[in-house]
């Protein structure tokens, strides 16, 4: 250990001196390799939302129509400020509308019910769910079943998956289980914005809808660090299509906060290698469509 710090500290030194002669360059790289493991963590983030915490990855799922919320149950008419202004921050964040139901008008599609506190349950389990139908695809209904004492705390997060992003992740987002913040994080709005562009189809397979995420990274880098987040997006892609590809033979394994959370289960993992065939699947055809198309435009340039 003492052996480490003392190697580590006359490393510094070096770099230190090297660091006074060539400030300007030290600065510009230390500022690089802080933007590409910023890229690094931002699609760890989004990668680890497209897995369902029982064990296996989801195609994208989203909106089309404008939603209509209803509240109902325990108190609902208290509680209903807070749950609409919630809902409002996440639909508000993917360029979505989202209204409350008029009775005299087409029905809710999108379900708030408050439920009285199970005080026979204690410690950790889930107070608040969120049922999408279909769960994947163009969302067409959706339920959130939230406890009275526990919404304060969860129905940002229940908001999330109620747009359509499934996972948990580890990172900085309302849909960690280990979140270090009560609000929407930047990653949480860079990926509902995302979710919601048009390059993200309702159905798209998880790769090629990281493959926009990781662009949108890629281009939002000052010109300077273009190649080295190039480089970081592109092998984090990599990583995940590999990780798919082991999972797919019955080998790999989900992100390790699926086993953190110890929310998998034996049949979600069963699926989940049927979801990474299903997804590998998709990418190849995605992957030869893009061929296709591009020997259509450009027949000269290849
Ligand atoms: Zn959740």
């Amino acid at each position: 250990m003492s052996m480490f710090a003392r190697g580590d500290r006359k490393g510094s030194s070096i770099r230190a001196a090297a660091c006074a002669a060539f400030l300007a360059l030290c600065l510009a790289s230390a500022h690089a390799r802080a933007g590409a493991g910023e890229i690094t963590e931002t699609l760890n983030v989004v990668w680890e939302a497209f897995w369902q915490q029982q064990g296996y990855v989801q195609p994208v799922s989203k909106w089309r129509d404008p939603i209509r919320v209803s509240f109902s149950g325990a108190s609902f008419e208290r509680h209903k400020p807070f749950a609409l202004e919630q809902l409002r921050n996440v639909a508000r964040a993917a360029g979505l509308e989202l209204t409350e139901a008029d009775p005299a008008g087409p029905p809710a599609n999108l379900e708030v019910e408050f439920v009285p506190d199970d005080l026979t349950r204690v410690g950790f389990y889930f107070a608040c769910r969120t049922l999408r139908t279909p769960a994947a695809g163009v969302i067409r209904r959706v339920k959130i079943t939230a406890e009275e004492r526990s919404l304060r705390g969860c129905l940002l997060h229940e908001a999330m998956h109620a747009i359509g992003i499934a996972g948990h992740p580890r990172g900085a987002s309302i849909l960690s289980y280990y979140r270090g913040s009560s609000g929407l994080t930047p990653t949480d709005e860079f990926m509902l914005k995302v979710w919601y562009s048009d390059e993200l189809k309702p159905g798209m397979s998880a790769l090629p809808a990281l493959a926009v995420f990781a662009r949108r990274l890629v281009e939002a880098a000052p010109d300077a660090e273009r190649p080295q987040a190039e480089r970081a997006a592109a092998q984090f892609q990599y990583q995940a299509l590999a990780q798919l590809e082991s999972i797919a033979l019955g080998r790999g394994e989900p992100p390790r906060i699926l086993f953190q959370s110890s929310t998998l289960t034996p049949a979600g993992l069963a699926r989940g290698r049927l979801e990474a065939q299903r997804a590998l699947a998709a990418a190849k055809a995605e992957a030869a469509g893009l061929e296709k198309s591009l020997n259509a435009a450009t027949p000269a340039d290849r």
